[in-house]
């Protein structure tokens, strides 16, 4: 899954769609590609991927469904524009916009409300791994959404490790340090429920083509939650390709 974050302009980004939708369209039918793009670009992906093999969604949504909210974009307004995902909890919000473990735990409600697949993103900052409170951490943002879900809501979600000191930092996790936090955060879906278990779990932070297919070839990553390589299609697609390589495998 690509996040464009505050990238793109309607003229870069209609060949970007569409060299995306092209290049997937050549991947293996396993191998699911989507896109999470500035929400005035929408429509935008809705016109130029609809009927392709990449699916599109939101960065963020409200915590509310409508009302005098100035500026927030409800998950509905989303969906509307055939958003099938949405981002929820990245670190980015958290950090800038204070967003609490409670509002990422509503938006994520609201997401799942409006027929969305929350990406519900988690990670720890630099301070907190050398800490030793990584799993601490992680394990309370997860838990604080995994409360506010039945399980059969909680089957219906995407969990995205993303180590804070690794975003946009060119500074990946190492697959073994990834694994380690993606076994653990499997462990806390599984004891939610038996369909929990099977939750999709994508590594974010700082995936490039030449770290992607040992990420990906870990037993408890599932994809990636790609930032500034999502924005390069030939980056991107190679990363999608890293992903058929390890699912073909697997
Ligand atoms: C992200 O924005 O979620 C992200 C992982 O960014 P990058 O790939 O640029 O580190």
């Amino acid at each position: 899954m690509g996040n464009w974050k505050m990238h793109g302009c309607l003229a870069d980004n209609t060949g970007l769609l569409q060299a995306v939708a092209k290049g997937a369209g050549e991947l293996p039918a396993e191998v699911r590609v989507g896109v999470c793009v500035p929400s005035p670009y929408l429509a935008q992906a809705q016109s130029l991927l609809d009927g392709s093999r990449v699916v599109w969604g939101a960065q963020d949504v409200s915590a509310f469904t409508h009302g005098a909210y100035t500026g927030e974009v409800a998950a509905q307004m989303a969906a509307d524009f055939g958003a099938t995902f949405a981002i929820v909890g990245h670190s980015e919000r958290r950090a800038y916009h204070r967003e609490s473990a409670e509002l990422v735990a509503v938006k994520t409600q609201r997401a799942l409300e409006a027929g969305l697949t929350p990406i519900v993103c988690v990670g720890e900052t630099l301070e907190e791994r050398e800490a030793g409170s990584t799993q601490e951490v992680v394990g309370a943002q997860l838990d604080e959404v995994l409360a506010r879900l039945s399980a059969e809501e909680a089957a219906r979600i995407v969990v995205a490790y993303e180590p804070v000191w690794a975003i946009g930092t060119g500074r990946s996790a190492s697959s073994q340090q990834a694994q380690a936090v993606h076994a653990f955060l499997r462990s806390r879906l599984t004891a939610k429920g038996a369909g929990v278990a099977d939750v999709p779990l994508l590594y974010g932070g700082s995936v490039k083509p030449d770290n992607a297919e040992e990420l990906f070839r870990q037993q408890d990553i599932d994809g990636g939650l790609i930032g500034g390589a999502s924005l390069k299609d030939q980056d991107f697609l190679a990363i999608c390709k890293a992903a058929a390589a390890t699912a073909v495998a697997s």
